[in-house]
């Protein structure tokens, strides 16, 4: 079979600028686009296209307040929204509902089985955005409205989400917390020199939603090796319980031994091993659905060959 993963990608998603000074550029989109291009990869795939999305989704998730300040903000001219780290421009409210739309149409071909899988990249990205308030870079979180509007859209009753970007996605888990539906688990940088500061291991969710959070954090100068094994330890039989129905990954390349943001030692080859893990995990419990949305990674150097890897085990699988 062909054509069956979808790819997320639109020019506009680089119209979110962020300043001269930050890591969050809109030339990382670009160099995902050309590894995948250069490989020979974009004829296989299905391109899902960008399409705004309906605030009723968003308000699934953030604070309508919330929704409409960050609109404001935008046409107000402000180029700094809620922290220091969140730059923004007066196109970015319009980009990240575009974020979110797209990703929502490539969970809709996914979950009517046009397609097995997608790759979304997008900007800006979402895992550290709260109910009602941006932080990390991320304004709206993207995996967390995916998450809701597949449990509304259709009959699912488990949505498993692996969030392996090298931060702690503290939105993600903050909004889900109590929810025994939605399983968030995380592997991240913790707790040395790491942004932003949630994800111990104790943290395991919150009344009904206790036991359906799973933290693994790792050590500065950790890599490869010790991700296989936490992952086989955590991961695995966390959704061997789960049994999710869907699987929504938080796919962050920033843990890349040459990726500045952090000082995990993942090599590409990793990489390639966890996705893989994850399409496995997808492929026993969820019908092989697995929908995988961009988060951070940082290095423009080595984003073009973990972006070709990443999209090349969706393909295969
Ligand atoms: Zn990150």
């Amino acid at each position: 079979m062909s054509n069956r993963t979808g790819f997320l990608y639109d020019d506009k998603y680089q119209e979110h600028l962020t300043g001269n000074y930050h890591p969050e550029v809109p030339d990382r989109l670009p160099a995902v686009y050309k590894g995948i291009q250069e490989a020979g990869l974009l004829e296989q795939l299905t391109l899902v296209k960008a399409v705004p999305a309906d605030l009723k989704w968003v308000e699934t998730v953030h604070d309508p307040q919330y929704i409409k300040r960050l609109q404001e903000a935008c046409n107000s001219g402000s180029n700094i929204f809620d922290s220091p780290d969140n730059q923004m421009c007066s196109a970015t409210y319009e980009v990240s509902l575009l974020a979110v739309g797209g990703i929502l149409e490539a969970a809709r071909l996914v979950m009517e089985g046009e397609l097995d899988n997608a790759f979304c990249a997008v900007r800006p990205p979402g895992h550290h955005a709260e109910v009602s308030q941006a932080m990390g870079f991320c304004y709206f979180n993207n995996i967390a409205i995916a998450a809701r509007y597949i449990q509304q859209e259709w009959d699912i009753q488990r949505v498993g989400i692996v969030d392996f970007d090298v931060h702690h996605g503290n939105g993600t888990q903050h909004i889900f917390e109590r929810d025994p539906t939605v399983f968030y688990y995380s592997i991240h940088q913790h707790p040395t020199f790491a942004y932003p500061g949630t994800g111990r291991e104790f943290e395991k969710g919150k009344d009904a939603g206790h036991g359906y959070t799973k933290n693994s954090p790792m050590l500065p100068g950790q890599g490869d090796n010790e991700y296989k094994q936490t992952l086989q330890r955590d991961l695995v039989p966390a959704f061997d319980d789960f049994k999710p129905q869907v699987i929504l990954v938080s796919s962050g390349f920033d843990g890349h031994i040459e990726d500045n943001m952090s000082d995990i030692k993942l090599t590409t080859e990793g990489f390639t091993w966890i996705i893989k893990l994850i399409v496995e995990l997808a492929a026993e419990h969820a019908q092989g659905r697995l929908i995988s949305v961009l988060e951070g990674g940082y290095s423009i150097r080595r984003l073009p060959e973990l972006a070709r890897n990443h999209v090349k085990i969706l393909l295969d699988a």
